[in-house]
């Protein structure tokens, strides 16, 4: 696999800066509906479950979103400090389809698949 290029590295500084606005700006819009549901008067069983349920999702989307906003500011310092878009196992370089796809990913797709 080829490294990549000071083009590439560009894009992907580009893509890195996008993705962790993005996924700030979702926990900031998801913060509120993460709070602990409130009983509210008049409302039937099913609702509540219902409830209980979007929240369930919302917490577990936070849990992914806040660990994705990780890998993105891990990645960033490596393509500060150096190491980045080389894979942490095997050290060998991403593949940039793969980067492009994936800006933060720390792994090849084969040590990804083993990890797995
Ligand atoms: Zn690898």
């Amino acid at each position: 696999m080829p490294e990549l290029t000071n083009d590439q590295r560009i894009i992907l500084k580009a893509s890195l800066d996008r993705l962790e606005q993005e996924l700030k700006e979702l926990l900031m819009l998801t913060e509120a509906g993460a709070k602990p549901v409130m009983l509210k008067e008049n409302q039937g069983r099913l609702s509540r479950m219902d409830e209980l349920h979007n929240q369930s999702i919302l917490v577990a989307n936070r849990t992914v979103t806040s660990n994705r906003l990780k890998a993105v500011l891990l990645e960033k310092q490596r393509m500060e400090v150096g190491g980045y878009g080389f894979c942490t196992s095997c050290e060998e370089p991403i593949a940039f389809k793969r980067l492009e796809a994936y800006p933060e990913a720390s792994m090849c797709i084969e040590c990804q698949s083993e990890n797995e």
